[in-house]
């Protein structure tokens, strides 16, 4: 299963300081398989703009529902080791979202693989 091209191009492009478009076509975080699902499923918009604003006030609850089911979380995402760098773009939005109180904690999927995503 490949990546959606729209939102790799919204999400990890413009918006993912980890992104290597060499490597990455066929690789997910889990924030990035998230987005995708909520938009699938109807719970987030699927054109959004990604606020310069950082929400930080659910970001402890979705590092512990998301990040720690991530592949990219024991040594790939430096945002695991110091949470004053940028998360990756799937995690600007979600809590974006949650910061705003368009989604909840209760929306956010446990660990999901494209398997879960039909495009
Ligand atoms: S912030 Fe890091 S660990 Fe959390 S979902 Fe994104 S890439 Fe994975």
């Amino acid at each position: 299963m490949k990546k959606d091209p729209a939102l790799t191009n919204m999400l990890c492009r413009k918006k993912c300081r980890y992104y290597r478009h060499d490597k990455s076509e066929d690789l997910a975080c889990q924030g990035y398989l998230v987005a995708g699902w909520l938009i699938e499923a109807g719970k987030l918009p699927d054109i959004y703009e990604i606020n310069a604003t950082r929400y930080r006030i659910k970001e402890d609850d979705l590092v512990r529902k998301m990040c720690e089911n991530c592949s990219f979380h024991e040594s790939d995402c430096d945002f695991m080791i110091d949470r004053n760098l940028p998360p990756c773009g799937g995690f600007s939005l979600l809590a974006q979202f949650l910061g705003e109180g368009q989604l909840t904690i209760e929306d956010i999927p446990d660990q999901l693989s494209f398997n879960n995503i039909t495009w």
